[in-house]
């Protein structure tokens, strides 16, 4: 049977790399232009700048992979906890889970024999994969990869930072401090807008709501930066 091409655009299959690519790269932006905006208000030369954003962007990539690894294999590791659990009690008390099974599909609106005969095929057919996916909420969509988010996190990350330096190194330090927030705040909004485009949110809160923040962020650094300029 052909089965008719699935023309709605769900967005569930986007969610788990665009939330870390996005989080990753308005994270380069703004603890780099921060680094940047900070070091430059405190009079630093160009050169002493530049590699203060090569080690800043190296840095954050670094500890952004290390954290999403470590947070993402915990909820894997949980993952797999929950689903040898199931495999266990299944082994052992298969007509509770089936009782378990159905009554779920009753309370999603099914007459209770077609609930019992549903769970009947269900289990008969992948029983482990049914009970993961209706009782505990488990879908290969969002399953955990560790990897691939932390691989998705480092990237965005120097992706994110690579833009405020690449400012930096054709910027004058004369004017650094407001170019490099300004471009950054540029690339914070328009970053803004794409992601909440791409997850199908409203583009002006998300982008004003970035933007503020980020330049709240940029804006303190620069001053601290200055204060302690001026104080050493
Ligand atoms: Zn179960």
């Amino acid at each position: 049977m052909v089965r008719p091409r699935h023309s709605e655009l769900h967005r569930t299959s986007r969610i788990g790399w665009l939330r870390a690519s996005v989080l990753g790269a308005n994270d380069g932006i703004v603890s780099t232009a921060s680094l940047l905006a900070g070091v430059a208000a405190a009079s630093v030369g160009h050169a002493g700048l530049l590699q203060t954003g090569v080690a800043g962007l190296v840095a954050g990539a670094m500890s952004m992979a290390a954290g999403e690894y470590v947070s993402v294999s915990s909820q894997s590791d949980t993952e797999r906890a929950d689903l040898d659990r199931e495999r266990a009690e299944l082994a052992t008390d298969p007509v509770h889970e089936h009782k378990e099974l159905a009554s779920i599909y009753v309370g999603r609106g099914l007459s209770p024999d077609l609930a019992a005969e549903v769970s009947t095929q269900l289990m008969a057919h992948d029983a482990l994969g049914a009970h993961a996916r209706d009782e505990l909420g488990m879908s290969a969509t969002v399953a955990a990869r560790p990897v691939q988010a932390a691989a998705a996190s480092a990237a965005s990350f120097a992706v994110g930072a690579a833009l405020p330096l690449s400012v930096a190194i054709v910027t004058p330090m004369g004017v650094m401090v407001p170019v490099v927030i300004g471009a950054s705040l540029a690339c914070l909004t328009g970053l803004g807008a794409v992601s909440a485009r791409a997850g199908g949110a409203p583009v002006a809160r998300a982008t004003l709501r970035v933007a503020l923040l980020g330049g709240l962020a940029m804006g303190l650094t620069a001053l601290v930066g200055k204060l302690f300029g001026a104080v050493v």
